[in-house]
């Protein structure tokens, strides 16, 4: 006899799959919520200090997410921290690793992908050495754990985010004496007709802009880091110029002493639990590059397989908001909970919404384009593939014998095949092999992914397997 299974098994804590799990959680389902971190809440709750501090203030989003957080603890939604999916075939079965103690394995009617995004990175000579470090990891280390990685830091790359990192630096007491970044002012500023009618948004971009403009930060527009030198660590950087297209100005480059430097060039969709499950991908820039496509209802071309979040394409918090709650709705119509008419009224107006975040989310996308000039400008002996010491020059030495596509380059030179599993340079990667063998990117198809798509030991491979079934505490 077959056993009871859960109805949606929701991969990811963050707001998507959070605010999902609070709307399903009415409806006589089982629901099952994982997360790989130690508490729900994805990005943007894991940097925010713990709920149980009442002197802290909170910003609205935060009020959202710890709110969904005990909206949903109890009842019949199970919540699984410390629980990695390591892989999803396309039978829809999940292979789940909890606490590297136990394995797991369960086939939910619905499974609803909201597994984020990463930090997407343009590599330059030297970003191996220690004290060069990526911006989200400040963010970790100063609400983590309350610390700020240097006295005094330079930050640069591209994009929003090196603004909301350096104002929570200045917050915390630390000191940035520079942002270089690589857009203009006026790419900048005209960012900002985005945030016209999106208050809460507006509020938070004028309270980060305060905080650095009243700082002593100097703000370096059109610069690019070129080189990070040091001994055994930083010591100095060197920045040059860079051209409207992104293209390095040649003998503008200067040399500055830096003892900590984090570096970001926006984010980039986490998809590989989506191609596991057999989903189709898409390449939009728009969306941050390659994404899990979805229809309007937030479904995959694998039925039963949903996704929302920034996984269909970054755009922020509140487009995570308004996915998870219309993937939601889209999960109760497909299982029957709700009819066509009710389901209609109700996702009308986030329809509308969602349209707005995808519009934000291009404009935020497009500050940190890796056009191909930005591309030409990284020097043969930059290290690509971190895990595996693959150089630039290697990587166009691979493409000029004949390796075209990423897969074969992956194949030829290994890039991709360290421990990361390329989730540092794939972005890159499809980058760079589009711009040389002038090839647009969505006409190259994506790596394949194999489970497991997280670093496991193989002694935890080795554990007898449980289903898991429906179990809750709480009734
Ligand atoms: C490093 C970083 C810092 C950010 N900081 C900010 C910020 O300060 N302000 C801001 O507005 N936005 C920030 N963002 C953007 C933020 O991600 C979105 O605004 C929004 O919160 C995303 O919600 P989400 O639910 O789509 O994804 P997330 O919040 O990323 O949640 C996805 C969750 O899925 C989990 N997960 C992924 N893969 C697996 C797996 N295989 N098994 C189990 N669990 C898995 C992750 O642990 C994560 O908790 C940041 C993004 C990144 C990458």
């Amino acid at each position: 006899m077959k056993h009871k299974e859960y109805d949606v098994a929701i991969v990811g804590g963050g707001f998507s799959g959070l605010v999902a799990a609070g709307i399903l959680k009415d409806h006589d389902l089982d629901i099952l919520i994982v997360d790989e971190t130690n508490r729900l809440g994805g990005q943007y709750l894991k940097t925010h200090p713990i709920r149980s501090n009442p002197d802290t203030e909170r910003n609205s989003l935060q009020e959202i997410g710890f709110r969904q957080i005990e909206n949903i603890e109890g009842g019949r939604v199970k919540i699984m921290t410390r629980t990695r999916v390591l892989e999803i075939n396309d039978r829809r079965e999940l292979l789940l690793e909890h606490d590297l103690e136990q394995l797991f394995v369960l086939t939910p009617e619905i499974i609803l992908l909201a597994a984020g995004a990463r930090e997407k990175f343009v590599p330059f000579k030297g970003w191996t050495l220690p004290g060069v470090i990526s911006t989200g990891a400040v963010q970790i280390m100063m609400k983590g754990s309350g610390v700020i990685p240097a006295e005094d830091m330079i930050i640069g790359g591209s994009g929003l985010f090196l603004y909301t990192v350096a104002s929570e630096v200045i917050t915390n007491g630390g000191r940035v004496s520079t942002i270089f970044d690589e857009n203009s002012i006026i790419q900048k500023l005209s960012f900002t007709k985005n945030l016209i009618g999106q208050g809460e948004k507006l509020k938070e971009g004028f309270g980060q802009a305060a905080r650095i403009l009243f700082s002593p930060t100097r703000m370096r527009h059109r610069y690019r880091i070129v080189e990070a030198r040091g001994e055994n660590e930083l010591e100095e950087i060197s920045v040059a110029k860079v051209d409207r297209l992104g293209a390095v100005i040649p003998g503008s480059e200067r040399v500055q002493p830096c003892e900590c430097l984090a570096v970001g060039n926006g984010f980039a969709a986490n998809i590989e639990l989506g191609l596991l499950a057999g989903c189709s991908p898409e390449y939009d820039t728009d969306k941050g590059g390659w994404v899990i496509a979805a229809a309007e209802n937030l479904e995959t071309s694998v039925p039963g397989v949903f996704a929302a979040g920034e996984i269909t394409g970054v755009g922020g918090a509140h487009k995570s908001i308004t996915e998870g709650k219309l993937a939601a709705l889209s999960i109760l119509n497909k299982l029957g909970k709700i009819d066509d008419f009710q389901y209609a009224d109700e996702t009308r107006s986030l329809r509308k919404e969602r349209k707005r975040h995808l519009q934000f989310g291009s404009a935020f996308n497009a500050l940190t384009h890796l056009s191909p000039e930005k591309i030409n400008s990284i020097s043969d002996d930059t290290i690509l593939c971190r895990c595996e010491d693959i150089t630039m020059g290697q990587i166009k030495g691979a493409i000029v014998a004949g390796c075209r596509t990423p897969v074969a380059v992956k194949r030829a030179i290994r890039t991709g095949m360290g421990i990361c599993q390329g989730r540092i340079c794939t972005p890159v990667l499809y980058e760079i092999i589009g711009g040389f063998t002038r090839t647009p990117i969505h006409e190259l198809t994506p790596l394949s992914v194999r489970g497991p798509v997280k670093a496991v030991p193989l002694e935890v491979l080795a554990k007898p397997i449980s289903l898991l079934k429906p179990d809750f505490p709480n009734g």
